[in-house]
């Protein structure tokens, strides 16, 4: 929360989480508040008016003009408390109008993307958790641009909403956190935010995913509260060398402790992990990365989910062709490793995998 002084009635309110950090907003919104804070912002009204005010913002997702059932004046003197979180920009569909994406600007004016993709029956939002990214994978577009600011719980849940509001009449079923940013370096936010999606919202832990470059102490986190979202590792590379140089923190957290972290999760939660492999041409896609890959997968016991490399315009290296990518997977599973193939969608509109960024920069 920021260093300027709140106005009285919110100060009163507000539990102070942690200690200031740049640019993050200087007042909460309405989906910032739990129940006990908004029932005491609320205090003077008659008591019902909490559940009332809770359950559209936080079930409905409605803004506070858009709650008819409470009076006027108190819609304005919570649109007047209570800025919104995000203010959409832009929106984009893609030519065959399953990928939509969007903009959003937030307070102080950083941005992010969500990416709402629609199945036949379903929908999955890719929701961001930080503008930009700190973890600087070279392949990818936001980690090319750096890192901003985290996003507070209200900026995660305000995509959701949006996402619920966008895919009408199909329903919203998943939630992948695999947009901008790195969650588990967010973690208090990601959490809360994890919790009011499978409370209020009403989205199952398990139709949702967390994708991480490998966090080892927030994995040991997720491992310890028995999280059941599914876990998403990054892992492009199975020797070290080549990890370090695609996905830097691996100098820190080294594939064998990685490996062990994995274990971790799968022991306590009861849920395998799963790997993502971004295909890249003669960088990782030769039958020799197949075998490491096989020896790391079976040791963590993982799934592997291969993606198709998409263009980023730092990364001068190209995807790898279709043939490759089946003749890969094909070697992966004539060793009993379970791979799946991460269909792309929406690169027509940089909504793909790795192409999120700040377009305004
Ligand atoms: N920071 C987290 C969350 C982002 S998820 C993480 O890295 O896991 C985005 C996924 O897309 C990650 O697996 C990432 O490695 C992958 N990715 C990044 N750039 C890509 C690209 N150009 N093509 C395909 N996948 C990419």
């Amino acid at each position: 929360m920021a260093d300027t002084p709140r106005p009285d009635q919110l100060g009163r309110i507000l539990r102070i989480q942690e200690k200031p950090r740049a640019g993050m907003p200087e007042r909460p919104s309405l989906l910032d508040l739990d129940r006990d804070q908004l029932a005491s912002f609320l205090s003077d009204e008659p008591r019902f008016r909490t559940d009332q005010v809770w359950t559209a913002v936080n079930e409905k997702g409605l803004r506070p003009a858009e709650i008819t059932s409470i009076p006027l004046k108190l819609r304005g003197r919570l649109e007047q408390e209570f800025p919104e979180p995000l203010t959409l920009v832009a929106q984009q569909t893609s030519a065959d109008e399953r990928t939509t994406k969007s903009l959003f600007e937030l307070h102080g004016g950083a941005q992010v993307e969500t990416v709402l993709m629609r199945y036949n029956e379903r929908a999955t939002v890719c929701v961001s958790s930080q503008a930009g990214c700190a973890m600087a994978c070279s392949f990818c577009a936001t980690g090319q641009a750096g890192f901003e600011r985290h996003l507070s719980v209200s900026e995660i849940l305000d995509q959701v909403h949006w996402a619920r509001r966008t895919a009408e009449p199909q329903r919203l079923s998943n939630i992948v956190f695999m947009g901008m940013g790195e969650p588990l370096a967010n973690l208090d936010r990601l959490f809360d935010s994890i919790d009011r999606i499978t409370g209020e919202i009403g989205i199952g832990a398990r139709k949702i995913t967390v994708s991480t470059v490998g966090m080892i102490p927030a994995m040991e986190t997720f491992a310890e509260q028995k999280r059941q979202v599914g876990l998403a590792v990054s892992l492009h590379a199975a020797n070290d060398d080549l990890r370090s140089e695609l996905v830097p923190i691996n100098r820190r957290h080294p594939i064998a402790d990685l490996i062990d972290a994995c274990r971790l999760v799968r022991s306590k939660t009861g849920r395998r992990v799963s790997f993502e492999w971004a295909m890249i041409s003669g960088v990782n896609d030769r039958d020799s990365d197949a075998r490491e890959l096989v020896r790391v997968a079976r040791s963590a016991d993982a799934h592997v989910n291969l993606i198709p490399l998409n263009d980023t315009p730092g990364y001068p290296t190209t995807g790898s062709s279709p043939q490759r990518l089946k003749a890969f997977a094909n070697e992966l599973r004539s060793r009993d490793i379970n791979v799946t193939i991460r269909s792309t969608m929406g690169d027509d509109i940089d909504a793909a995998c790795g192409q999120l960024a700040n377009r305004d920069r």
